[in-house]
């Protein structure tokens, strides 16, 4: 990364962050080329994944790693936790702070330096929670899922 690349809010970094800072859905890259390409057709995909990369090292935004999924980009820099839809995929916030005292409790008991740490939560969202299929196939997948670690 350039040196300048931390200063300079490019149009193209700009639009970026306000399409991930408009709506709270945490986007794929694919999914914000799609709409940053409506309004700046010319912009290409890698573009949007650098200008991604860069946001993300200055603290702007984060990226986020879930279990099996593709990375997803989050408007909100601050840590928070988030809850992922089994069925579909749906990415929301988990309206509670961040539990700071795992990471004390731990400090006690291990020779790592713990530097942070991730949590996740799953479940079915609004929609699929409404879906007997969905609810089935969450369930199977859960119980697969604790069968394999069992
Ligand atoms: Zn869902
Ligand atoms: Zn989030």
């Amino acid at each position: 990364m350039a040196p300048n690349d931390k200063m300079r809010m490019t149009k193209q970094r700009r639009l970026i962050l306000d399409e991930l800072r408009s709506q709270n859905t945490h986007p794929t890259a694919d999914i914000i080329y799609e709409k940053v390409r409506r309004k700046m057709p010319k912009i290409s995909l890698g573009t949007v994944y650098r200008n991604l990369e860069i946001l993300t090292a200055v603290g702007e935004i984060q990226t986020l790693e879930l279990s099996g999924t593709q990375k997803r980009y989050d408007g909100i820099a601050n840590k928070h936790y988030h809850i992922r839809c089994l069925h579909c995929g749906r990415v929301d916030d988990a309206p509670i702070a961040p539990l700071q005292r795992l990471e004390d409790e731990l400090y006690e008991s291990t020779v790592y330096t713990i530097m942070g740490h991730r949590l996740e939560f799953m479940g079915l969202c609004p929609e699929c929670s409404r879906d007997q299929n969905a609810r089935q196939a969450a369930e199977k997948a859960i119980a697969a899922a604790q069968e394999a670690v069992s």
